[in-house]
């Protein structure tokens, strides 16, 4: 049946519409290659993942997106708070009073309205893009183009081909767990429980905020506590999957539970009410032992996830976005899409996502303590402060390291 289908021929197929897919589509279409962006679910669409990181500015730029940015209502983002298991409040990271230029400062989003504009850019760059449409299967070739079967909402199944199909399917990873190219992080089991609050407290009464995190006792778990507009807050705990999801009952009373064991979080959501029901997400942290093969490469989620602590994830998904798409357009205009050639920014890419890995590693070391590190260290406050705003691909961006990394070793003694 499916053979009967006329194939529509495209030079690059990006599956996914999340921020990476977009991203991709909109670059290589905006080069004249002929880019189609499929979307599973009907845009706009739900996400979890709000608070950005400053450094998607270069990226926004180079898409033609920052006018509508800078015209929309999302709360900016202006810095970074932790707060302590005993409640205890360090001072803030204030992106502009590190560097006041623009680019040091950036959004709370809700994730539907920015992920459609994103993908709206894409449209508007000349990619096809077809939402409520799944990608069901991807037969890759060895000689020319793959082929790719997708089904309409109305269960139509069509046959598209592609020189280039760029997985950008996020947590789905669609090629990634086809070729089994996922690896686990066992240091990273942990699961998120989340909802959105109204009446939570806000951190000041105009529209900079800060995105916060904050211990629970024992540091055993974290909240993010990230302010959306409309007076919503959006709210999530973060732990060890065993901990958090097995025998422990119902998420809300776990949710409850730990909510009483951080006093940070206490009177900040004293006079709030939950806006409709808590959600979970799990073993959401992992990478891939390949990143391209021929004819096709993975960005954003599929290539791999971190952690949800440093806000990171929307700004990698572009980050490898950009990319792959500068690889994908001088590939197929030399007729050459090999691995090699598509994926050849993986390098330099995995090299960057590493220093929020080690900083990850830190933050989940309860050994260890940022702020008894920079008092000793007040010469890596400036660089601490821009891998915060996502400068990890900058020279030098790795000199904290020098002693952060025995400073680490020291603490597990
Ligand atoms: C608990 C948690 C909290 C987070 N908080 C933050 C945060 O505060 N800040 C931040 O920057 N990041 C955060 N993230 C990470 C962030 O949400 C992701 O990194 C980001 O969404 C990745 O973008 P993406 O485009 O790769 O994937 P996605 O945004 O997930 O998009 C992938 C798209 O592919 C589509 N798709 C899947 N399968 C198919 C198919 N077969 N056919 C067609 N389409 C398909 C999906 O419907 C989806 O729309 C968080 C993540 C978690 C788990």
């Amino acid at each position: 049946m499916i053979n009967e289908l006329q194939p529509t021929e495209f030079d690059c197929a990006v599956i996914g519409g999340g921020p990476a897919g977009s991203t991709v589509a909109a670059l290589v279409a905006a080069s004249g290659m002929r880019t189609l962006l499929i979307e599973r679910d009907r845009m706009p669409r739900f996400h979890v993942g709000e608070s950005l990181m400053p450094e998607t500015y270069w990226i926004f730029k180079r898409l033609g997106v920052m006018d509508q940015l800078r015209k929309s209502t999302f709360v900016h983002k202006v810095g970074v708070q932790f707060v302590g298991p005993s409640g205890r409040q360090f001072q803030p990271f204030h992106f502009k009073q590190h560097d006041p230029r623009e680019c040091s400062q950036t959004w709370h989003v809700d994730r539907d309205v920015f992920d459609k504009m994103l993908f709206d850019n894409a449209v508007a760059k000349g990619a096809t893009g077809l939402d409520d449409t799944r990608v069901l299967d991807v037969a890759l070739r060895k000689e020319g183009s793959h082929e790719l079967r997708v089904q309409h909402s109305n269960s139509r199944e069509d046959l598209m081909t592609a020189r280039v199909v760029v997985d950008a399917t996020g947590q789905q990873a669609f090629l990634a767990n086809r070729l089994n190219l996922k690896i686990d992080n066992p240091k990273l089991h942990k699961a998120a429980i989340w909802g959105y609050f109204r009446g939570a407290q806000r951190n000041s009464s105009d529209d900079a905020e800060l995105t916060t995190i904050l211990h629970t006792e024992e540091k055993r778990c974290w909240f993010w506590y990230i302010p959306l507009r409309d007076d919503r807050m959006s709210v999530g705990l973060v732990g060890d999957h065993q901990d958090l999801l097995r025998g422990n009952g119902p998420i809300e009373a776990v949710f409850e539970d730990q909510r009483k064991r951080c006093p940070g979080l206490l009177s900040r959501l004293e006079q709030s009410q939950l806006i409709g029901k808590l959600q979970v997400a799990k073993d959401f942290s992992y990478t891939t032992k390949q990143h391209a093969g021929d004819g096709w490469v993975l960005v954003g989620d599929a290539f791999g996830f971190i952690d949800p602590v440093y806000s990171s994830g929307v700004f990698l998904a572009l980050k490898s976005a950009e990319l792959a798409a500068d690889s994908i357009i001088a590939g197929l205009r030399q007729g050459d899409t090999r691995a090699e050639v598509l994926g050849r920014w993986t390098a330099e890419y995995n090299a960057g996502v590493l220093l929020f890995r080690k900083m990850v590693d830190a933050f989940y070391t309860n050994e260890f303590s940022f702020a008894e590190f920079i008092k000793e260290h007040p010469e890596h406050q400036r660089n601490l402060t821009d891998l915060l705003i996502g400068r990890a691909f900058a020279t030098g961006a790795d000199q904290i390291f020098q002693d952060l990394d025995p400073a680490l070793e020291r603490s597990l003694r």
